[in-house]
């Protein structure tokens, strides 16, 4: 091993850039860096997000895991928003509005994480549901940030180029194509099923939504039951959504989700009547049973044992998780690192 560790990343969504950029913030030349990946932003799955922060489809990821890295990534928005690169990284800080038809109170451990989250008053959940024509049992209000991965992505790309990491357009087949690194980072989101072909605990789970032009929107509201809708506010559009269909690997939009979403936010909010249509969009969410974030080895055809971190998985929260994961896997390396001799040691 030379005396700089030499890391491969695959896969360019909002999991592989933050592990790229946390990596480089902690490890600084003690590392070298190379991205690869088969697709960038726009076309990640991420850019069909709206970004909201929200641990959401997680499958049975520990509870610990999802409150720590998602507080960590809720710190981390917050810092790039009060280090004023909020327009140029996609980060604003929205009231969200959040409530539920079903028998599920909003007993959730990230009330400290968000800002000022309060239960919905009785009169307030009466008003909604007579306004939605929706019988909600429980809501809460709360501020949380929005992290637009259109934005996010190529902030970052940028950040990690001038720091010296290489970004390549290349699909990876087989771990072998990468057998020359001292470690392999593993961040494919559902293309994790080239890779990893026994993996049969990762599922897409579709999304479809759509993009409106709403410049009087600057909120959130979103219905948490399952046959529930959302309006979330972006920088210069509004997201309607949404569906979530497990298994389901059909990426044409479908006009009975167009119809479930739009008039479902029409409900909501008949103001939608005079928003523009600006596109609709499908994608496919890496549902798993839980995260994959752990160390592995992968014997190649010449008998060496390459080092790898796999770090997908993560449903429908991989903007909410993003940094927290990535610190996660900055600690293993540093554990891989000390048990490589030839690895440089921080002077700190
Ligand atoms: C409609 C919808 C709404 C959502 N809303 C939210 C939200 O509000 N908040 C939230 O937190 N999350 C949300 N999500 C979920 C979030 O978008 C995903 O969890 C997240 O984008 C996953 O990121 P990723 O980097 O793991 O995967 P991806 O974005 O899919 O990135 C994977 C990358 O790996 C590359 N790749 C894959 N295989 C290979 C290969 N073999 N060789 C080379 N490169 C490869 C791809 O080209 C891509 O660049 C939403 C998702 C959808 C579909």
């Amino acid at each position: 091993m030379s005396s700089t560790m030499q890391v491969a990343i695959i896969g360019a969504g909002v999991i592989g850039t933050t592990t790229a950029i946390r990596l480089q913030e902690q490890f600084a030349n003690r590392i070298s860096l190379t991205i690869f990946s088969d697709q960038f932003s726009p076309k990640t799955t991420g850019d069909i997000s709206a970004g909201l922060w929200g641990p959401y489809q997680l499958g049975n990821t520990p509870q610990d895991k999802i409150f720590t890295w998602s507080k960590d990534t809720h710190n981390y928005f917050h810092k790039l928003w009060k280090d004023g690169v909020a327009e140029e990284a996609g980060v604003s800080l929205l009231p969200v509005t959040r409530m539920t038809t079903e028998d599920q109170s909003y007993d959730v451990p990230w009330k400290d994480v968000v800002f000022g989250c309060t239960d919905m008053t009785k009169e307030t959940l009466e008003r909604l549901s007579a306004e939605h024509k929706r019988k909600y049992k429980y809501g809460i209000h709360f501020n949380t940030f929005i992290c637009e991965p259109t934005f996010f992505l190529p902030y970052l790309y940028k950040r990690i180029q001038a720091a010296g990491g290489r970004i390549e357009r290349k699909r990876i087949e087989s771990f072998e194509e990468v057998a020359t690194f001292d470690l392999v980072i593993n961040c494919t989101g559902l293309g994790a099923q080239v890779l990893i072909k026994d993996d049969y605990e990762l599922k897409p789970v579709r999304g479809q939504v759509m993009r409106v032009k709403a410049p009087w929107i600057f909120d959130v509201l979103l219905d948490d039951s399952d046959d529930g809708n959302y309006i979330i506010s972006n920088m210069h559009t509004i997201i309607l959504g949404g569906t979530h269909q497990l298994n389901d690997y059909n990426q044409n939009v479908d006009a009975g989700d167009r119809k479930f979403i739009y008039e479902g936010c029409i409900g909501m909010n008949a103001s939608i009547k005079r928003a523009e249509i600006v596109k609709e969009m499908v994608g496919l969410r890496p549902g798993r049973s839980q995260v994959r974030l752990e160390r592995d080895t992968y014997t190649t055809k010449r008998g060496k044992q390459l080092q790898i971190i796999h770090n997908y998985g993560h449903g429908g929260s991989g903007v909410t998780l993003s940094y927290g994961c990535a610190i996660e896997v900055a600690d293993i390396v540093n554990v891989v690192m000390a048990t490589n001799v030839n690895t440089p040691k921080s002077k700190l």
